[in-house]
């Protein structure tokens, strides 16, 4: 089959690849229909993320449909039509049992990696390094999904691929980081970051009754997604003193919510230059402001902190001080996508919400080189790339 594989910093390519196959009775195949590019993959992108191997097949945005199951998997059957969420749960450990899908303890063969180096063990994503899984990606025409019982989710007739593409990472991360701002009637929100993750977040954040969202970038025609679409009020970053321009709107006081839906990604910050490869793998450092800082910085006294944004090794340099003084509540974490399946499932087929808003691009797998680049660079006006195998 044809796959986006991984080379090193800014180089995919589309290559071809042994099929995946069945290897325990609880997986299934499934052939993907669509498949996009997520801030996330920038990050491998960018080589930021040191346990990637050249020929590791990327992608973790996917559906489709089903063409093979294990003996052992029960609800999915040949011919459903799926999409699958980036997070791998077993849904039987301490975790999935919790709602907390994206920590399951089962799903990540590789967890001594990470628990060797930092302590912790993290759950296995799809297509995102050794590290997390070792996990063949959906950025190809088929992929193996483990745990297929509750790693396949079957979408109902009559929607298009486009409206529920996104239910498998994007939708359920914005959705997640509004959640975890505790909008309160009457609440502003600030959210940093108007790529695909905070467009979500800013909808999200209206679903669940905020009074005002402020949505911060630097890229023209994001801002003007966050406007018009999104009814947002927009700042850019490149053109105002974001700290002043915030009290100023909120009274002198500061949001009552701030979100950092930028990640890594941050602009102004050279991450790779920074990167000390003495220590690769446990550190990354910087002594310039990131938006992570400025979202602390800028949140009210008492207020919430949503993290949606994707940081690897150490971020230092994170004004504690101004964490513990202001009494601010931090939340974080890769999005419990399964437990929002459902629910946001409805709020497509009520009509409160189209996803496909997002797409910009659309392009077959072999361009994914392209698609990449432009994603990126925001070259030719780029918000959401969308692959057809
Ligand atoms: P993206 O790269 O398209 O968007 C990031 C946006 O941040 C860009 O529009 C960029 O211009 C803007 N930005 C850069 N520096 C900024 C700054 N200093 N202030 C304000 N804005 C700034 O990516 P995305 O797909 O929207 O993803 C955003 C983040 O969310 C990434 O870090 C991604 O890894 C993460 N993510 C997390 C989860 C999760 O489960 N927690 C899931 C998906 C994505
Ligand atoms: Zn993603």
């Amino acid at each position: 089959m044809k796959a986006v594989c991984w080379h090193g910093a800014n180089d995919v390519r589309v290559e071809t690849v042994p099929d995946p196959k069945i290897i325990n009775p609880r997986d299934a195949i499934v052939k993907i229909t669509s498949t996009a590019i997520c801030g996330s993959d920038l990050h491998l992108y960018n080589g930021y993320i040191p346990t990637m191997e050249k020929g590791d097949i990327l992608g973790h945005e996917f559906m489709g449909e089903v063409v093979e199951v294990g003996s052992a998997v029960k609800n999915i059957k040949v011919g459903d039509r799926v999409v699958v969420p980036f997070t791998i749960a077993c849904g039987n450990c301490y975790f999935c049992k919790h709602d907390y899908w994206s920590l399951c303890d089962n799903s990540n063969p590789n967890a001594w990696i990470a628990e060797k180096l930092m302590g912790y063990s993290p759950s296995g994503l799809f297509g995102y390094s050794h590290m997390l899984g070792g996990y063949a990606g959906g950025q190809a025409e088929y992929a193996r999904v483990p745990f297929a019982d509750v790693g396949l989710f079957k979408i109902p007739d009559g929607l298009t691929d486009e409206q529920v593409l996104f239910l498998t990472d994007i939708f359920p991360t914005g959705y997640m980081a509004a959640e975890n701002c505790n909008i309160q009637p009457g609440d502003v929100v600030a959210i940093w970051g108007c790529g695909p993750v905070g467009q979500f977040a800013i909808r999200s954040a209206y679903l669940l009754g905020a009074e005002r969202v402020i949505a911060i970038d630097r890229v023209p025609e994001r801002l003007q997604m966050a406007k018009e679409y999104g009814k947002a009020e927009v700042l850019n970053y490149e053109e105002v003193d974001v700290g002043e321009a915030l009290k100023e709107m909120t009274g002198g006081r500061g949001p009552d919510a701030v979100m950092d839906a930028v990640g890594m990604e941050a602009h102004g910050t050279d991450f790779m230059a920074l990167y000390d490869k003495a220590k690769q793998a446990v550190r990354l450092e910087t002594d310039r402001p990131t938006a992570l800082r400025q979202v602390l910085v800028s949140c009210r006294k008492g207020g919430h902190v949503s993290i949606p944004g994707v940081y690897g090794g150490f971020v230092d340099k994170v004004p504690m001080g101004a964490v513990v003084n202001k009494g601010l509540t931090i939340k974080t974490g890769q999005t419990h996508v399964h437990k929002y399946l459902r629910p946001l499932l409805e709020h497509i087929q009520n009509g409160e919400i189209d996803p496909s808003f997002i797409i910009t691009h659309t392009l077959p797998l072999e361009q994914a080189p392209h698609g990449y680049e432009i994603f990126k660079d925001k070259k030719d006006n780029c918000i959401k790339v969308v692959l057809k195998p």
